[in-house]
């Protein structure tokens, strides 16, 4: 019988809870500072101690992860934390697809597949002398917002930039990626796309709350201007956000288009759980940012399930749970190659 595994962070509660309640197995590589946590929940079945999370690609636990006929269920933090031929070279079937995971990884791929896909991104910026707008400073991968900054032109980036590798917040070998900054409401629209069904599903909205960017506008613009820190976009939380109904017309276009990109560009596709994120303007109109190519924590929010897959299942249903049923949906039908990489 298969089971789920995951690493202890990001959505991990949710991802096995899930599993728990479709009757499969749940295990959790867990962080020994983290294990007084994780046992307070009952629907873990077993623990698997490591000191770091790269420990799941020893062969120590990758064998009682093959014992349990495991597939790990992919997220943030296995990103943030480990490189793409790290995740690549996990012997445990991973759910979805893997390979997708280094075009979320890699800035520059990133971008080609959000063209590929029509999103309209914004414009980046490749040297910052050409900063002429509000642009904002990433860096790679998952980092969270941790390090990112604000910048009007060249002189600023250089003084932000400074000022923050002085801090240790970032390196001063690490490349920077600029792209104009896109003001708007908020907006992390969540999908599944089932192999088994061929079918994209709209799952759900969230927001982000990052520290301390959204502190900053909390306070009047005469302190905020007297406040020489580089204020960053550490996520902290999520909220729910539902949109207006005649926008989901649209919302459903982007996700099937980014289903087509992926596949054709990175098959087997973008199979699983992913996010689209980005803002929408005064004219209702949707720029995309940055996606992520599996489960976004911003999917916690909706533990009991989903307004739009309330609409969908006839049930609650969580994202944990919708990935628990298409893996054991695979398992009857003897497809588990289908919706594992
Ligand atoms: P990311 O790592 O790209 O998801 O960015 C982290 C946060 O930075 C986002 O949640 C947004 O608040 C903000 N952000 C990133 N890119 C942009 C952009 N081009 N325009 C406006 N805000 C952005």
């Amino acid at each position: 019988m298969t089971s789920i595994a995951t690493l202890g962070s990001h959505c991990s509660l949710q991802v096995l809870k899930g599993a728990k309640d479709e009757g499969l197995k749940t295990i959790l590589v867990c962080e020994k500072k983290r294990e007084r946590l994780y046992k307070r929940f009952p629907f873990i079945d077993e623990l698997i101690i490591v000191d770091k999370f790269k420990e799941v690609i020893d062969e120590k636990c990758q064998s009682v992860l093959e014992q349990n006929d495991a597939v790990l269920i992919p997220h943030g933090t296995l990103i943030a934390q480990m490189s793409s031929e790290e995740i690549e070279s996990i012997k445990t079937p991973i759910f979805g697809n893997k390979w997708i995971l280094r075009w979320e990884s890699d800035r520059e791929m990133k971008e080609k597949l959000m063209r590929e896909a029509n999103l309209p991104v914004p414009k980046p910026v490749t040297d910052p002398k050409d900063i002429e707008k509000l642009s904002i400073v990433k860096r790679q991968g998952a980092a969270g917002g941790k390090g990112y900054f604000m910048v009007a032109n060249q002189d600023d980036y250089n003084t932000k930039r400074n000022q923050l590798i002085s801090e240790g917040i970032i390196s001063k070998d690490e490349t920077l990626y600029i792209q104009e900054y896109a003001a708007g409401v908020l907006a992390y629209l969540q999908f599944f796309y089932s192999p088994l069904k061929e079918e994209l599903e709209f799952f759900g909205v969230d927001q982000r709350h990052e520290s301390d960017i959204e502190g900053l506008a909390r306070i009047p613009s005469e302190q905020q201007l007297k406040n020489n820190k580089v204020p960053s976009f550490n996520v902290i939380g999520n909220s729910p956000l539902l949109l207006r109904e005649s926008l989901l017309d649209d919302v459903y276009t982007m996700g099937e288009n980014f289903v087509e990109a992926a596949k054709r560009v990175v098959p087997p596709g973008m199979n699983g759980p992913f996010c689209i994120e980005g803002v929408y303007d005064e004219n209702a109109k949707f720029t995309s940012f940055e996606f992520s190519a599996r489960i976004v924590a911003g999917t916690n929010i909706y533990m009991d399930g989903s307004p739009y897959y309330s609409l969908l299942f006839n049930e609650n249903m969580s994202m944990g749970k919708r990935i628990a049923r298409e893996v054991k949906t695979a398992q009857e039908s003897n497809q588990l190659d289908k919706i594992t990489t």
